[in-house]
């Protein structure tokens, strides 16, 4: 892989605000990955390729340096853990906040909370912390739904604006934390590609800033 630096992005939300900085950063995917059904794209700029992948397998590939850098929310960093990675860049987009959520005017009971999620470790910890006695359900999508359907009390779940919960019934509770997409690179990858990967940070930089 030497010479050649290939960055991991997650697709969807985060890759439509991640395409616009690489711009400007002068990254250009030589094919429009909106109509593509590619896994990888060459650029514009020589040496530099792109792969398009779910968030949760972003920092597997850089981890196992299958990838040099990688674009990530925050929120998976949290999730699966950051061990072999470095952070060295937030982005500042696809921002969000991560919150539990429950049904307007819910009241906690004495025994032990429900709570459905996607993000099983961080609502673990959280609780842990908050002390509070929990049980966690494990889903992949539509949390809003659990509460609802009486499989779930709380939720922990990703709120931009709010309206998703608004629309099911739900309001936000308490604020676990804030969400950026972040730059992740493998530590070895720090080394062996070196000069690379810093003018790859710089350019970065600017185009955040
Ligand atoms: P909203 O209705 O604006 O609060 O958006 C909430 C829904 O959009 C959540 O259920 C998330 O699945 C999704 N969402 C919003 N922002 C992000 C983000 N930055 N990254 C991933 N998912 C997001």
């Amino acid at each position: 892989m030497s010479g050649t630096l290939t960055l991991a992005l997650t697709k969807g939300r985060i890759l439509k605000e991640t395409l616009p900085l690489l711009a400007r950063a002068g990254i250009v995917p030589a094919d429009d990955i909106a109509s593509s059904r590619k896994l990888v794209f060459e650029c514009t700029r020589p040496g530099v390729r792109l792969l398009v992948l779910r968030g949760t397998d972003v920092p597997t590939y850089v981890r196992h340096g299958a990838a040099d850098p990688g674009v990530v929310g925050k929120d998976i960093l949290l999730e699966e853990g950051a061990d072999g990675l470095y952070e060295p860049l937030d982005l500042g987009i696809a921002r969000c906040r991560l919150m539990t959520a429950a049904p307007v005017g819910w009241i906690p009971g004495p025994g032990r909370v429900r709570v459905a999620t996607k993000f099983t470790g961080i609502a673990r910890r959280f609780f842990a912390e908050q002390g509070r006695q929990a049980d966690f359900i494990k889903l992949y999508g539509a949390m809003e739904l659990a509460p609802l359907m009486g499989l779930a009390d709380v939720i922990v779940d990703i709120v931009d604006t709010g309206n998703t919960l608004k629309a099911n019934g739900l309001e936000p509770l308490d604020l676990i934390a804030d969400i950026s997409t972040r730059l992740v690179v493998n530590k070895a990858s720090m080394r062996s590609q070196h000069a690379a990967i810093e003018a790859l940070l710089a350019e970065l930089r600017e185009a955040v800033a």
